[in-house]
């Protein structure tokens, strides 16, 4: 039978990232996101986490076989125009994600990666070697790249802690990596976020900071809500301040749910 498409057909996106059970970060959020967006969402889980809005407990990553035929099933059925990669949990994960985005030839700007390493309350998500091939296999298939500081910094082995150190970093990995480094600055003050290109430019989004806990999955809803911009048809610069805007509105019109870092509100 013939794929099913129409002009009324919203574009499908895909997230490959961990699974959070209190819906604040990862899947969960990133399906929201896309919603969200009026885009249609699919996903593939890489690891199940033990987490609410206090933090990540424990996290077990799924089988790396598993996850490379969900990819496989999902892309040979549905016309996939984006790709967001989030936690990947496993150096296989990473190998298997980076594999199926060869194998399919898929088009690296429509591909953003957050490179998530550990979770603010503070455990690890990715171990070293796993790191070193997201690094190695995973930057050469990816368009986009959304880290944090902290993130940068592990990524590029610079300092980063004031702006300065963070527009270094972004621009080197940007050309090294070429790539669209669209660093977020959240633990800036004010949190500027900023896009660096391979081509050597490099623009600030400027922020305001927010008196809000609600700041559990801002990550994983920008590199989402980037993504969304982007398959949309949206310029690179646009697509970041739309991204930017979106995180913003959500923590703004967030409620207060759970005792820890409560979660966004998706403006449908
Ligand atoms: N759990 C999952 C599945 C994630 O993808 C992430 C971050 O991207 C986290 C937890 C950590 O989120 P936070 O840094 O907001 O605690």
């Amino acid at each position: 039978e013939p794929a099913q498409s129409s002009a009324l057909a919203p574009a499908v996106v895909l997230t490959i990232a961990g699974f959070d059970p209190s819906s604040g970060a990862g899947i969960t959020a990133d399906l929201k996101v896309f919603a969200a967006c009026q885009l249609y969402g699919v996903s593939a889980v890489t690891a199940l986490t033990v987490q609410s809005t206090q933090g990540v407990l424990r996290s077990q990553p799924v089988d790396s076989a598993l996850l490379g035929e969900t990819l496989r099933c999902l892309q040979q059925d549905l016309p996939i125009a984006g790709v967001k990669i989030g936690m990947l949990g496993s150096g296989e994960n990473v190998a298997t994600v980076a594999a199926w985005l060869r194998d399919f030839s898929f088009p690296r700007e429509r591909v953003v990666l957050d490179p998530v390493l550990r979770s603010s309350s503070g455990r690890d998500l990715l171990d070293a070697s796993g790191q070193t091939l997201l690094r190695e296999q995973l930057l050469p298939q990816t368009g986009w790249i959304t880290p944090n500081l902290d993130e940068l910094a592990a990524l590029t082995g610079l300092p980063v802690t004031n702006r300065e150190q963070m527009r270094a970093a972004a621009e080197a990995l940007a050309a090294t990596a070429g790539l669209r480094v669209a660093a977020t600055g959240g633990h800036l003050d004010p949190p500027d976020d900023l896009l660096a290109t391979p081509e050597g430019e490099a623009q600030w989004f400027p922020g305001r900071h927010l008196a809000t806990r609600a700041t559990h999955g801002t990550g994983c809803a920008f590199s989402s809500a980037l993504l969304c911009r982007l398959v949309l048809g949206d310029s690179a610069e646009a697509a970041v301040a739309a991204a930017k805007q979106y995180v913003k509105e959500a923590m703004e019109a967030a409620y207060p749910i759970g005792r820890g870092r409560g979660p966004m509100h998706h403006l449908y």
